[in-house]
Protein backbone atom coordinates (compact mmCIF):
# COMPACT_ATOMS: atom_id res chain seq x y z
CA UNK A 1 0.00 0.00 0.00
CA UNK A 2 1.62 3.54 -0.86
CA UNK A 3 2.14 6.27 1.51
CA UNK A 4 -0.78 8.50 -0.11
CA UNK A 5 -2.53 9.25 -2.83
CA UNK A 6 -0.83 12.37 -3.66
CA UNK A 7 3.04 13.70 -2.40
CA UNK A 8 3.82 17.00 -2.00
CA UNK A 9 7.49 18.29 -2.27
CA UNK A 10 8.18 21.30 -0.16
CA UNK A 11 5.43 22.98 1.97
CA UNK A 12 5.60 26.82 0.97
CA UNK A 13 2.97 28.66 -0.40
CA UNK A 14 1.99 26.85 -3.03
CA UNK A 15 2.96 23.64 -1.92
CA UNK A 16 0.62 24.30 1.49
CA UNK A 17 -2.20 25.65 -0.80
CA UNK A 18 -2.25 22.55 -3.12
CA UNK A 19 -2.18 19.85 -0.48
CA UNK A 20 -5.19 22.14 1.05
CA UNK A 21 -7.12 21.89 -1.82
CA UNK A 22 -6.26 17.77 -2.99
CA UNK A 23 -7.22 16.55 0.85
CA UNK A 24 -10.40 18.60 0.89
CA UNK A 25 -11.24 16.79 -2.31
CA UNK A 26 -10.77 13.42 -0.91
CA UNK A 27 -7.12 12.80 -1.25
CA UNK A 28 -4.63 11.49 0.78
CA UNK A 29 -1.68 13.60 0.54
CA UNK A 30 1.72 13.63 2.39
CA UNK A 31 3.30 17.26 2.14
CA UNK A 32 7.25 16.52 2.84
CA UNK A 33 9.16 19.99 3.82
CA UNK A 34 13.09 19.67 3.70
CA UNK A 35 13.45 22.02 6.61
CA UNK A 36 11.73 21.82 10.09
CA UNK A 37 8.54 24.19 9.31
CA UNK A 38 6.36 25.40 6.75
CA UNK A 39 6.38 28.52 4.80
CA UNK A 40 9.89 29.87 5.34
CA UNK A 41 9.44 32.31 2.71
CA UNK A 42 5.75 33.48 3.59
CA UNK A 43 7.08 34.58 6.87
CA UNK A 44 10.07 36.56 5.63
CA UNK A 45 8.26 38.26 2.64
CA UNK A 46 6.75 41.50 2.14
CA UNK A 47 8.92 42.52 5.03
CA UNK A 48 7.40 39.83 7.24
CA UNK A 49 4.01 41.57 6.55
CA UNK A 50 3.04 38.99 3.06
CA UNK A 51 1.84 41.04 0.05
CA UNK A 52 -0.25 38.16 -0.63
CA UNK A 53 -1.67 39.05 -3.33
CA UNK A 54 -2.97 42.30 -5.93
CA UNK A 55 -5.70 44.49 -6.59
CA UNK A 56 -5.77 43.97 -9.82
CA UNK A 57 -8.08 41.94 -11.79
CA UNK A 58 -7.12 38.31 -13.18
CA UNK A 59 -6.36 39.36 -16.33
CA UNK A 60 -4.12 42.27 -15.25
CA UNK A 61 -2.37 40.11 -13.03
CA UNK A 62 -1.41 37.32 -15.82
CA UNK A 63 -0.39 40.54 -18.13
CA UNK A 64 2.40 41.21 -15.69
CA UNK A 65 4.15 37.75 -16.02
CA UNK A 66 4.87 38.83 -19.76
CA UNK A 67 3.54 37.20 -23.12
CA UNK A 68 4.40 33.94 -22.44
CA UNK A 69 3.33 33.74 -18.38
CA UNK A 70 0.37 35.61 -19.48
CA UNK A 71 -0.91 32.92 -22.08
CA UNK A 72 0.01 30.52 -19.48
CA UNK A 73 -1.76 31.95 -16.40
CA UNK A 74 -4.65 32.79 -17.81
CA UNK A 75 -6.53 29.84 -16.73
CA UNK A 76 -5.29 29.58 -13.61
CA UNK A 77 -6.12 32.91 -12.74
CA UNK A 78 -9.71 33.18 -14.23
CA UNK A 79 -10.07 29.85 -11.59
CA UNK A 80 -8.57 31.49 -8.65
CA UNK A 81 -8.39 35.26 -9.07
CA UNK A 82 -6.67 37.25 -6.56
CA UNK A 83 -10.26 38.13 -5.08
CA UNK A 84 -10.48 34.48 -4.19
CA UNK A 85 -7.77 34.36 -2.94
CA UNK A 86 -8.42 37.08 -0.44
CA UNK A 87 -11.78 35.26 0.05
CA UNK A 88 -10.28 32.19 1.13
CA UNK A 89 -7.87 33.95 3.35
CA UNK A 90 -11.03 35.67 5.04
CA UNK A 91 -12.76 32.41 5.39
CA UNK A 92 -9.60 30.84 7.25
CA UNK A 93 -9.98 33.77 9.74
CA UNK A 94 -7.12 36.25 7.86
CA UNK A 95 -8.90 39.63 7.34
CA UNK A 96 -6.95 41.26 4.22
CA UNK A 97 -6.47 44.98 3.80
CA UNK A 98 -5.47 46.81 -0.16
CA UNK A 99 -2.29 48.91 -0.36
CA UNK A 100 -0.14 51.31 -2.23
CA UNK A 101 0.47 50.29 -5.67
CA UNK A 102 -1.76 47.37 -5.83
CA UNK A 103 -0.40 45.46 -3.31
CA UNK A 104 -3.00 43.39 -0.69
CA UNK A 105 -1.91 42.57 3.30
CA UNK A 106 -3.36 40.89 5.89
CA UNK A 107 -4.56 43.38 7.65
CA UNK A 108 -2.92 41.96 11.27
CA UNK A 109 0.23 43.02 8.79
CA UNK A 110 1.97 39.85 10.00
CA UNK A 111 3.26 36.99 7.33
CA UNK A 112 3.24 34.40 10.00
CA UNK A 113 -1.24 34.45 10.25
CA UNK A 114 -0.96 34.13 6.52
CA UNK A 115 1.34 30.76 6.87
CA UNK A 116 -0.64 29.81 10.22
CA UNK A 117 -3.55 29.79 8.30
CA UNK A 118 -2.15 27.80 4.90
CA UNK A 119 -0.47 24.97 7.13
CA UNK A 120 -3.87 25.27 9.56
CA UNK A 121 -6.38 24.83 6.79
CA UNK A 122 -3.90 21.81 5.23
CA UNK A 123 -4.06 20.13 8.44
CA UNK A 124 -7.85 20.40 8.49
CA UNK A 125 -8.54 19.16 5.10
CA UNK A 126 -6.70 15.92 6.18
CA UNK A 127 -2.68 16.57 4.85
CA UNK A 128 0.45 14.90 6.52
CA UNK A 129 2.74 16.75 7.13
CA UNK A 130 6.07 15.44 7.25
CA UNK A 131 9.01 18.11 8.62
CA UNK A 132 12.78 18.03 8.54
CA UNK A 133 12.65 15.59 5.78
CA UNK A 134 14.31 16.78 2.54
CA UNK A 135 14.07 14.82 -0.65
CA UNK A 136 17.11 12.92 -2.26
CA UNK A 137 16.05 11.64 -5.45
CA UNK A 138 12.51 10.78 -7.67
CA UNK A 139 12.11 7.23 -8.93
CA UNK A 140 8.93 6.34 -11.45
CA UNK A 141 7.32 3.30 -10.15
CA UNK A 142 5.11 0.72 -11.62
CA UNK A 143 2.35 2.04 -9.92
CA UNK A 144 3.40 5.67 -9.48
CA UNK A 145 6.72 7.08 -7.66
CA UNK A 146 8.77 6.86 -5.19
CA UNK A 147 10.52 9.25 -2.99
CA UNK A 148 13.76 9.04 -1.47
CA UNK A 149 14.51 11.26 1.40
CA UNK A 150 17.96 11.99 2.46
CA UNK A 151 17.43 9.85 5.33
CA UNK A 152 17.40 6.47 3.53
CA UNK A 153 13.39 6.48 4.22
CA UNK A 154 11.10 5.98 0.71
CA UNK A 155 7.56 7.45 0.56
CA UNK A 156 5.67 6.71 -2.53
CA UNK A 157 1.94 7.50 -4.32
CA UNK A 158 0.14 7.57 -7.09
CA UNK A 159 0.97 11.31 -7.99
CA UNK A 160 4.06 13.75 -7.49
CA UNK A 161 3.59 17.25 -7.15
CA UNK A 162 7.11 19.02 -7.06
CA UNK A 163 6.33 22.43 -5.42
CA UNK A 164 9.76 22.92 -4.17
CA UNK A 165 10.57 26.52 -5.32
CA UNK A 166 13.51 28.31 -7.18
CA UNK A 167 17.05 28.86 -6.06
CA UNK A 168 16.75 32.22 -4.54
CA UNK A 169 17.14 33.42 -0.39
CA UNK A 170 18.58 29.79 -0.02
CA UNK A 171 18.74 30.09 3.60
CA UNK A 172 14.83 29.25 3.81
CA UNK A 173 15.29 25.65 2.20
CA UNK A 174 15.09 26.42 -1.30
CA UNK A 175 18.51 25.42 -2.79
CA UNK A 176 17.66 24.45 -6.21
CA UNK A 177 17.40 20.58 -5.12
CA UNK A 178 14.24 20.10 -8.04
CA UNK A 179 16.15 21.51 -11.04
CA UNK A 180 18.06 18.20 -11.38
CA UNK A 181 15.31 15.93 -10.74
CA UNK A 182 13.30 17.37 -14.12
CA UNK A 183 16.68 17.32 -15.62
CA UNK A 184 17.29 13.48 -15.19
CA UNK A 185 13.36 13.32 -16.45
CA UNK A 186 14.72 15.02 -19.24
CA UNK A 187 12.31 17.70 -18.92
CA UNK A 188 12.99 21.38 -20.56
CA UNK A 189 14.78 23.92 -18.34
CA UNK A 190 15.12 27.55 -18.50
CA UNK A 191 18.69 28.85 -16.84
CA UNK A 192 17.63 29.73 -13.44
CA UNK A 193 18.23 33.36 -12.25
CA UNK A 194 18.07 34.97 -9.49
CA UNK A 195 15.38 37.93 -9.77
CA UNK A 196 13.62 40.67 -8.03
CA UNK A 197 17.07 41.55 -6.38
CA UNK A 198 19.19 44.71 -5.71
CA UNK A 199 21.35 46.00 -8.63
CA UNK A 200 25.22 46.80 -7.57
CA UNK A 201 26.90 49.79 -8.90
CA UNK A 202 30.76 50.08 -8.84
CA UNK A 203 30.34 54.26 -8.44
CA UNK A 204 31.06 55.88 -4.83
CA UNK A 205 28.92 58.93 -5.19
CA UNK A 206 25.86 56.71 -5.92
CA UNK A 207 26.53 55.06 -2.18
CA UNK A 208 27.45 58.04 -0.64
CA UNK A 209 23.19 58.57 -1.72
CA UNK A 210 22.29 55.27 0.51
CA UNK A 211 19.13 55.87 2.37
CA UNK A 212 17.54 58.35 -0.48
CA UNK A 213 14.15 56.89 -1.25
CA UNK A 214 12.14 58.14 -4.14
CA UNK A 215 8.80 57.11 -4.30
CA UNK A 216 7.98 58.55 -7.65
CA UNK A 217 10.53 57.70 -10.26
CA UNK A 218 11.26 55.76 -13.73
CA UNK A 219 13.98 53.85 -14.30
CA UNK A 220 15.17 52.46 -17.75
CA UNK A 221 17.90 50.07 -17.79
CA UNK A 222 20.10 50.34 -21.07
CA UNK A 223 22.43 47.82 -22.19
CA UNK A 224 26.18 48.94 -23.14
CA UNK A 225 25.24 50.38 -26.30
CA UNK A 226 22.64 52.12 -25.00
CA UNK A 227 19.55 50.00 -25.85
CA UNK A 228 16.79 50.05 -23.60
CA UNK A 229 16.01 46.48 -22.18
CA UNK A 230 13.16 47.56 -19.78
CA UNK A 231 11.57 50.59 -18.18
CA UNK A 232 9.54 50.88 -14.78
CA UNK A 233 7.86 53.40 -12.69
CA UNK A 234 7.64 52.62 -9.46
CA UNK A 235 9.88 53.65 -6.06
CA UNK A 236 13.62 53.64 -6.22
CA UNK A 237 16.05 53.56 -3.21
CA UNK A 238 20.09 54.70 -3.49
CA UNK A 239 21.97 52.22 -1.24
CA UNK A 240 25.30 51.60 -0.05
CA UNK A 241 26.06 49.27 -2.79
CA UNK A 242 23.68 50.78 -5.57
CA UNK A 243 20.31 50.46 -6.11
CA UNK A 244 16.84 49.00 -4.72
CA UNK A 245 13.22 49.40 -4.58
CA UNK A 246 10.79 48.35 -6.18
CA UNK A 247 11.74 49.84 -9.81
CA UNK A 248 15.32 48.41 -9.53
CA UNK A 249 14.26 44.85 -8.32
CA UNK A 250 11.63 44.57 -11.53
CA UNK A 251 13.91 45.24 -14.10
CA UNK A 252 16.71 43.19 -12.39
CA UNK A 253 16.42 39.68 -14.31
CA UNK A 254 17.70 41.73 -17.23
CA UNK A 255 21.19 42.32 -15.44
CA UNK A 256 21.00 38.95 -13.91
CA UNK A 257 20.30 37.10 -17.55
CA UNK A 258 22.93 39.08 -19.61
CA UNK A 259 26.56 37.92 -20.55
CA UNK A 260 27.94 41.53 -20.53
CA UNK A 261 28.14 43.60 -16.70
CA UNK A 262 28.36 47.10 -18.04
CA UNK A 263 24.56 48.98 -18.02
CA UNK A 264 22.78 52.05 -17.09
CA UNK A 265 20.15 52.73 -14.81
CA UNK A 266 18.93 56.32 -16.36
CA UNK A 267 16.38 57.74 -13.64
CA UNK A 268 13.86 60.15 -14.39
CA UNK A 269 13.52 61.77 -10.55
CA UNK A 270 10.64 64.01 -11.33
CA UNK A 271 8.54 61.31 -14.14
CA UNK A 272 5.12 63.83 -13.51
CA UNK A 273 7.18 67.17 -14.15
CA UNK A 274 7.65 68.15 -17.87
CA UNK A 275 11.35 69.41 -19.40
CA UNK A 276 9.33 72.23 -20.49
CA UNK A 277 8.36 73.06 -16.61
CA UNK A 278 11.29 72.35 -15.25
CA UNK A 279 13.17 74.80 -17.26
CA UNK A 280 10.88 77.44 -16.87
CA UNK A 281 10.72 76.70 -13.23
CA UNK A 282 14.89 76.92 -13.36
CA UNK A 283 14.84 80.24 -15.03
CA UNK A 284 11.74 81.76 -13.34
CA UNK A 285 14.54 81.22 -9.86
CA UNK A 286 17.20 81.98 -12.03
CA UNK A 287 15.89 85.86 -12.82
CA UNK A 288 15.07 86.22 -9.08
CA UNK A 289 16.18 89.89 -7.42
CA UNK A 290 19.09 88.68 -5.61
CA UNK A 291 19.83 85.54 -7.67
CA UNK A 292 19.36 81.84 -6.81
CA UNK A 293 22.26 79.37 -7.04
CA UNK A 294 22.43 76.36 -8.99
CA UNK A 295 20.90 73.92 -6.01
CA UNK A 296 18.26 76.28 -4.84
CA UNK A 297 16.94 76.87 -8.66
CA UNK A 298 17.21 73.28 -8.78
CA UNK A 299 15.59 72.31 -5.70
CA UNK A 300 12.78 74.80 -6.60
CA UNK A 301 11.97 73.45 -9.91
CA UNK A 302 11.57 70.01 -8.40
CA UNK A 303 9.12 71.23 -6.36
CA UNK A 304 11.21 70.60 -3.24
CA UNK A 305 11.07 67.16 -4.12
CA UNK A 306 14.40 65.96 -4.17
CA UNK A 307 17.51 66.27 -1.30
CA UNK A 308 20.17 68.40 -1.92
CA UNK A 309 22.45 65.71 -1.90
CA UNK A 310 21.12 64.19 -4.81
CA UNK A 311 20.89 67.70 -6.65
CA UNK A 312 24.63 67.71 -6.02
CA UNK A 313 25.14 64.93 -8.19
CA UNK A 314 22.54 65.95 -10.99
CA UNK A 315 24.58 69.32 -11.47
CA UNK A 316 28.03 67.25 -11.21
CA UNK A 317 26.53 65.05 -13.86
CA UNK A 318 25.28 67.69 -15.83
CA UNK A 319 28.94 69.78 -15.29
CA UNK A 320 27.62 72.41 -13.76
CA UNK A 321 28.98 74.04 -10.40
CA UNK A 322 26.81 74.02 -8.04
CA UNK A 323 27.90 77.23 -6.02
CA UNK A 324 27.18 78.86 -9.54
CA UNK A 325 24.64 81.87 -9.54
CA UNK A 326 21.67 80.32 -11.82
CA UNK A 327 21.79 83.23 -13.78
CA UNK A 328 25.31 83.03 -14.66
CA UNK A 329 24.86 78.82 -16.37
CA UNK A 330 24.38 78.66 -20.03
CA UNK A 331 21.57 77.81 -21.75
CA UNK A 332 23.84 74.13 -22.63
CA UNK A 333 24.52 73.69 -19.21
CA UNK A 334 20.91 74.60 -17.92
CA UNK A 335 19.66 72.23 -20.47
CA UNK A 336 22.18 69.47 -19.21
CA UNK A 337 20.79 70.11 -15.56
CA UNK A 338 17.31 69.29 -16.75
CA UNK A 339 18.49 66.24 -18.42
CA UNK A 340 20.38 64.80 -15.64
CA UNK A 341 16.93 65.74 -13.03
CA UNK A 342 14.87 63.94 -16.09
CA UNK A 343 17.65 61.04 -16.68
CA UNK A 344 20.39 60.52 -13.74
CA UNK A 345 22.75 57.83 -15.08
CA UNK A 346 23.60 55.49 -12.46
CA UNK A 347 26.18 52.93 -13.83
CA UNK A 348 24.94 49.29 -13.00
CA UNK A 349 27.58 46.38 -12.69
CA UNK A 350 25.72 43.43 -11.56
CA UNK A 351 23.00 41.91 -8.83
CA UNK A 352 23.21 40.71 -5.52
CA UNK A 353 22.80 37.36 -6.17
CA UNK A 354 20.62 34.19 -4.96
CA UNK A 355 21.19 35.24 -1.35
CA UNK A 356 18.84 38.42 -1.37
CA UNK A 357 16.56 37.64 -4.60
CA UNK A 358 13.26 37.32 -3.78
CA UNK A 359 12.65 35.04 -6.89
CA UNK A 360 13.80 32.88 -9.29
CA UNK A 361 13.23 33.70 -13.37
CA UNK A 362 13.78 30.30 -15.55
CA UNK A 363 12.79 26.77 -14.50
CA UNK A 364 10.39 24.47 -16.20
CA UNK A 365 9.55 25.54 -19.62
CA UNK A 366 5.89 26.34 -19.42
CA UNK A 367 5.55 24.51 -22.73
CA UNK A 368 6.06 21.17 -20.95
CA UNK A 369 3.46 21.81 -18.83
CA UNK A 370 -0.63 21.32 -19.51
CA UNK A 371 -2.13 24.82 -18.39
CA UNK A 372 -5.20 23.51 -17.13
CA UNK A 373 -3.84 20.61 -14.29
CA UNK A 374 0.10 21.69 -13.95
CA UNK A 375 0.25 18.02 -15.04
CA UNK A 376 3.84 17.61 -16.77
CA UNK A 377 3.24 16.51 -20.55
CA UNK A 378 3.94 12.97 -21.27
CA UNK A 379 5.09 12.25 -17.58
CA UNK A 380 2.33 10.11 -15.78
CA UNK A 381 1.56 11.60 -12.63
CA UNK A 382 3.83 14.61 -12.46
CA UNK A 383 2.88 18.08 -11.33
CA UNK A 384 5.06 21.24 -10.94
CA UNK A 385 3.88 23.88 -9.37
CA UNK A 386 4.83 27.69 -7.92
CA UNK A 387 8.18 29.19 -8.52
CA UNK A 388 9.43 26.40 -10.40
CA UNK A 389 7.95 26.47 -13.27
CA UNK A 390 9.63 29.08 -15.86
CA UNK A 391 7.41 31.94 -14.62
CA UNK A 392 8.01 35.84 -13.09
CA UNK A 393 6.23 38.75 -12.39
CA UNK A 394 7.31 42.21 -10.49
CA UNK A 395 7.40 42.85 -6.93
CA UNK A 396 3.62 43.38 -5.97
CA UNK A 397 1.81 40.06 -4.64
CA UNK A 398 2.18 38.03 -8.31
CA UNK A 399 4.50 35.73 -6.91
CA UNK A 400 2.25 34.11 -4.34
CA UNK A 401 -0.71 34.78 -6.40
CA UNK A 402 0.88 32.58 -9.24
CA UNK A 403 1.69 30.11 -6.81
CA UNK A 404 -1.67 29.60 -5.66
CA UNK A 405 -3.28 29.88 -8.80
CA UNK A 406 -0.97 27.20 -10.12
CA UNK A 407 -1.67 25.02 -7.16
CA UNK A 408 -5.24 25.59 -7.04
CA UNK A 409 -5.38 23.81 -10.42
CA UNK A 410 -2.84 20.51 -9.38
CA UNK A 411 -5.09 20.18 -6.05
CA UNK A 412 -8.43 20.36 -8.02
CA UNK A 413 -7.20 17.75 -10.59
CA UNK A 414 -5.50 15.40 -8.06
CA UNK A 415 -9.15 15.73 -5.71
CA UNK A 416 -9.70 12.22 -5.22
CA UNK A 417 -13.10 12.33 -6.81
CA UNK A 418 -10.55 13.68 -9.93
CA UNK A 419 -8.33 10.48 -9.60
CA UNK A 420 -10.77 7.83 -9.32
CA UNK A 421 -12.84 8.96 -12.52
C1 LIG B 1 12.53 38.05 1.21
C2 LIG B 1 11.41 37.66 0.28
C3 LIG B 1 10.26 38.44 0.23
C4 LIG B 1 9.23 38.09 -0.64
N1 LIG B 1 8.08 38.84 -0.61
C5 LIG B 1 7.06 38.49 -1.42
C6 LIG B 1 5.81 39.20 -1.34
O1 LIG B 1 5.62 40.06 -0.48
N2 LIG B 1 4.84 38.85 -2.23
C7 LIG B 1 5.01 37.85 -3.15
O2 LIG B 1 4.09 37.58 -3.93
N3 LIG B 1 6.15 37.14 -3.20
C8 LIG B 1 7.16 37.43 -2.35
N4 LIG B 1 8.31 36.70 -2.39
C9 LIG B 1 8.39 35.56 -3.35
C10 LIG B 1 7.61 34.36 -2.78
O3 LIG B 1 8.00 34.12 -1.45
C11 LIG B 1 7.87 33.10 -3.63
O4 LIG B 1 7.68 33.37 -4.98
C12 LIG B 1 6.92 31.98 -3.20
O5 LIG B 1 7.17 31.65 -1.85
C13 LIG B 1 7.07 30.75 -4.08
O6 LIG B 1 6.27 29.74 -3.56
P1 LIG B 1 6.65 28.21 -3.79
O7 LIG B 1 5.72 27.44 -2.91
O8 LIG B 1 6.71 27.89 -5.22
O9 LIG B 1 8.14 28.06 -3.21
P2 LIG B 1 8.66 28.30 -1.74
O10 LIG B 1 7.72 29.15 -0.96
O11 LIG B 1 10.06 28.71 -1.88
O12 LIG B 1 8.59 26.85 -1.07
C14 LIG B 1 9.38 25.77 -1.47
C15 LIG B 1 9.51 24.82 -0.30
O13 LIG B 1 10.14 23.61 -0.77
C16 LIG B 1 11.05 23.17 0.20
N5 LIG B 1 12.05 22.33 -0.42
C17 LIG B 1 13.05 22.69 -1.26
N6 LIG B 1 13.80 21.61 -1.59
C18 LIG B 1 13.26 20.55 -0.96
C19 LIG B 1 13.60 19.16 -0.88
N7 LIG B 1 14.69 18.67 -1.49
N8 LIG B 1 12.83 18.34 -0.12
C20 LIG B 1 11.73 18.82 0.54
N9 LIG B 1 11.37 20.14 0.52
C21 LIG B 1 12.12 20.98 -0.23
C22 LIG B 1 11.64 24.48 0.76
O14 LIG B 1 12.23 24.27 2.02
C23 LIG B 1 10.41 25.36 0.82
O15 LIG B 1 9.72 25.23 2.05
C24 LIG B 1 9.35 36.98 -1.50
C25 LIG B 1 10.50 36.21 -1.46
C26 LIG B 1 11.52 36.53 -0.57
C27 LIG B 1 12.74 35.66 -0.51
Amino acid sequence: MSDADVIVVGAGAAGLWCAEVAARGGARVLLIEKTPRCGSKVLASGGTRCNLTTTLSAEAAARQFGPAGERFLRHALRMLPPLAVRARFEAWGVATVEAPLEKVFPASGRAIDVRDALVRAALVAGARIELDAPVARLERAADGWRVYLASGATRTAARLVLAAGGRSYPRTGTTGDAYAWLAELGLPLLEPVPALVPLTSPAGWVHELAGIALQQAELALLDASGAELARRARPVLFTHFGLSGPAAMDVSVHVARAAQHAFVARLDLLPDLSREGLRAAFQACAARPGGAGVLSALHEAARGELPRRLLECVARQAGVAAEQRAAQVSREARHAAIEALKGLEVPIRGTLGWDQAEVTAGGLALSAVDAGTLAVKGVPGLYVIGELLDLQGPIGGFSFQAAFATAELAGTALAARRLST
